[in-house]
């Protein structure tokens, strides 16, 4: 492994600075993660202490008060009021289905794919044609899934807290342009605001990268094993799977709360991608813009059978 630096100075050379001198700035162990990272979605990576800060990062240098973001309807929701919260400082923001064409106007169009928790994909080719610039939100596709720039994007965003990471230990954005003024831009305005990613997370995340094609293949299959199940379950409504990725929602016929409340390996908690399983009601963060009884399973690397014994017993409590 790469060994894990944790200065904050390295000294000159002749006097001079060398690539690393000042840990704000650009440390070796982000570096070599933003290495991997870029060489996975093709383009040029930038860390972010979270995929939250690697939003706020992309509309601070991308945009000024008066533009419009065209944000796909359905999106994570904190995106959303992220983008709510921008408007203090003068940037508005509209949605739309981005299963279609963004509308005319948007200074940037914000997709996300697939989004979460409605698991709809974007119509890359439409945004291309866009005269906005386009970003993709790809945290849930992985770039085993999808690389958006070779579709026209100019930047993937990852919370690479979800599959990037894996193993719900590490907290990280990034950012992967495709353009290299763009990323020079980025890189200033994450030098001069501070928002960097601390060596330790990036450590953490050249592990994970290591196992990250294995993983949401994994992943993969036994969420469309699970897909296809509840689908034919009585208990369930409606089930969204976009056919590949490891996070799924479905509507539960009764009391969604008591499923969560009944589960016995999948663990009642919040976020996504990890090693292990996780499902919520999303009701508790998004309030009625989710169906009531909305329920989103991430699939982490447990036996599909087993996971599927314990999804039984607790919707037989719905
Ligand atoms: N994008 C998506 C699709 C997410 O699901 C999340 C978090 O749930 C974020 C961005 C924000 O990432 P973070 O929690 O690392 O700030």
């Amino acid at each position: 492994m790469e060994p894990l630096d944790r200065s904050t100075i390295w000294p000159y050379r002749d006097g001079r600075p060398g690539d690393f001198y000042y840990q704000r700035f650009a440390h070796p162990t982000g570096a070599e993660a933003e290495r991997v990272l870029g060489e996975l979605d093709g383009g040029e990576a930038l860390l972010f202490p979270s995929g939250s800060a690697a939003i706020t990062a992309l509309v601070l240098a991308e945009l000024e008060p008066g533009r419009t973001i065209a944000l796909a309807e359905g999106a994570y929701y904190g995106t959303g009021e992220l983008f709510h919260l921008l408007e203090g400082w003068g940037l508005r923001f509209v949605e739309f289905d981005q299963t279609g064409p963004p509308p005319a106007g948007a200074d940037l169009v914000w997709l996300e794919a697939p989004s979460n928790p409605f698991l709809t994909m974007p119509n890359l080719e439409a945004a291309a044609a866009h005269p906005g610039r386009v970003v993709v939100d790809s945290t849930a596709a992985t770039p085993v899934y999808l690389r958006p720039l070779e579709h026209g994007a100019d930047y993937a965003l990852h919370s690479a807290t979800k599959y990037l990471g894996g193993h719900d230990d590490l907290l990280l954005g990034a950012v992967v342009c495709r353009d290299q003024d763009a990323a020079a831009r980025l890189r200033e305005l994450r030098g001069r605001t501070g928002m960097v990613a601390p060596p330790d997370s990036a450590w953490l995340l050249l592990r994970s990268l290591k196992t990250l094609r294995a993983r949401v293949e994994r992943q993969s299959a036994t969420a469309s094993e699970l897909a296809g199940r509840l689908q034919a379950h009585g208990t369930v409504d409606r089930v969204r799977y976009p056919g590949f990725g490891g996070m799924l929602s479905f509507d539960v016929r009764g009391d969604a709360s008591r499923v969560e409340r009944s589960l016995r390996t999948i663990a009642n908690a919040t976020s996504l991608g990890g090693v292990d399983s996780v499902l919520e009601s999303r009701r508790r963060w998004e309030g009625d813009r989710v169906p009531e009884n909305l329920l989103r399973l991430s699939v982490g690397l447990e036996d599909a059978d087993e996971l599927w014994a314990d999804l039984e017993q607790a919707l037989s409590k719905a």
